[in-house]
Parts: C-alpha cells; structure tokens; sequence
C-alpha cells in the first residue's frame, strides 16, 4: 500500500476535469498512452480508481486524485520536480481554457481575473494575486491548498506560462518564496521578468 497516496486521498476538493484533462494530455504526448494506463492501474489498485477516459472538461474530480497522479509519476516513471513543473508550464500552454483567458486579460485586470480564474476550476483555496507592472514583479499566493509539494512543482510551471502569456512572450523567472510544505501559512510565487 501506497501510504503517501492514501494520505493524499483523504484531503478534501475538487477541480474541473478541464485542468486534470490538460495534465493528462501532457503525459500522454510524453510518455505514451501505455504509461497512462499503468498509472490508471495502479491507482485502482490503491483502492482510488478513476476512468480517465471519462473525465469530462466541465465535470468535478477530486484534486487529490490528480495530486496521486503526479506522485505516481516520481515513483513509476522516475519523474523529478523538475519535470513535474515542466508538466506544468507545458499543460497551462496546451490548455485552451489558460490561452484564451491570458490573450483576453490586460495587465490591470489580473487581480480580479486571477481569483476568478482560480474559483471557477478549483472548488476549494483562493488564489490572490498582487502585480506591479512598472517593476516587472507578479505575487501569486495560493491559499488554503495543502496537498503534496509535487503539486507546488506543477503550480510553479503553471504560473509560469500564465505570466508569459500575460507579459506578452517574456522570459519568467518565479521562485516560490513560501509554501505550507516548509512551514508557511500559504504558498507565494513570486514572479519577475525583464
Ligand atoms: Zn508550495
């Protein structure tokens, strides 16, 4: 028995199957369909089954389920942080749900749209974004969301591409400055570029 994962499972919230469909989507170009199926049995046979043939884009699942995902990336296919959070960065590019939020958002507005975005996929948490356009910095803090520090790995990947979109193309440097996994009350990304 995977405990990690069955300690994952118990944690409560739900996500839009639009963004776990977008993960699954990166795997599936990466790793082949086959490894796919390997993590949908190993899944079931934790005793979490999900049919990721169903998940339909506007439908709930339950975040956790997602969150085992990745962990059984790390543990099946030796995926590290790192390309968890490429998986991230990528998955936010292939999403058309991301691409046509960003093209429609003006700078000023990223606030507002930020939190929404985030409520309108995630049943659960906050997202509160604070931005200073003339010193090229983004502060991205997600709260009340505490499953695993491999999903902090996509997030980072995630905002990534978002400010990339946002800024119109440039080069992003974020770095999480706090997160709950090191003893913080939330997770902050902060987000800089040239
Ligand atoms: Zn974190």
């Amino acid at each position: 028995m995977n405990e990690e994962i069955n300690k994952i499972m118990e944690i409560p919230g739900n996500t839009k199957g639009a963004v776990i469909l977008a993960d699954l989507e990166y795997i599936r170009r990466k790793a082949g369909q086959e490894s796919l199926d390997k993590i949908e049995e190993a899944l079931a046979k934790l005793g979490h089954p999900i049919d990721f043939k169903r998940i339909r884009p506007f439908e709930e699942y339950k975040e956790a389920h997602i969150v085992s995902v990745y962990v059984l990336l790390r543990d099946m296919l030796g995926w590290s942080e790192e390309d968890i959070e490429k998986m991230g960065e990528d998955s936010a590019k292939i999403s058309s749900v991301v691409r046509i939020f960003m093209k429609f958002v003006p700078f000023s507005k990223i606030v507002t749209a930020g939190s929404r975005y985030w409520s309108q996929h995630f049943g659960f948490g906050f997202l509160e974004v604070e931005g200073n356009e003339v010193e090229k910095s983004l502060k991205v803090m997600v709260k009340e969301y505490n499953f695993h520090p491999l999903a902090c790995a996509c997030h980072r990947g995630y905002f990534k591409t978002m400010a990339h979109f946002l800024t119109n193309g440039k080069d992003i440097d974020l770095k999480e400055v706090k997160c709950t996994h090191r003893g913080d009350s939330h997770h902050e990304h902060l987000i800089t570029w040239k």
